[in-house]
């Protein structure tokens, strides 16, 4: 069992996270893989359906048609919704 007083001391602010993030998302998303978290489906994004005449863009399952992904920009802001997606792997070009 893990000592909680480890767990604190090993806690740390998610601005840690900010550099493996940033790894993450200058990267081309279309070529990830997206697991659908209803149906466990996994494509390519760029195989999902897009519908981009919504407030936000609106990624669908190719497989069951739920919602995996929304993303809306304007303003200051940009909003990331992946509630329907239960993993995004991208590979790394030349990592080993
Ligand atoms: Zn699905």
């Amino acid at each position: 069992m893990t000592d909680p007083d480890d767990a604190a001391q090993r806690r740390l602010d998610a601005n840690a996270a900010a550099g493996p993030l940033a790894e993450l998302f200058t990267v081309d998303l279309t070529v990830a893989m997206a697991t659908c978290a209803g149906c466990g489906n996994t494509a390519p994004l760029a195989a999902h359906p897009l519908y981009a005449h919504a407030p936000a863009l609106v990624v669908r399952c190719p497989n069951c048609a739920a919602v995996v992904l929304r993303f809306a920009s304007g303003g200051c802001r940009l909003r990331l919704d992946m509630t329907g997606t239960r993993l995004l792997t991208v590979s790394l070009a030349g990592a080993a």
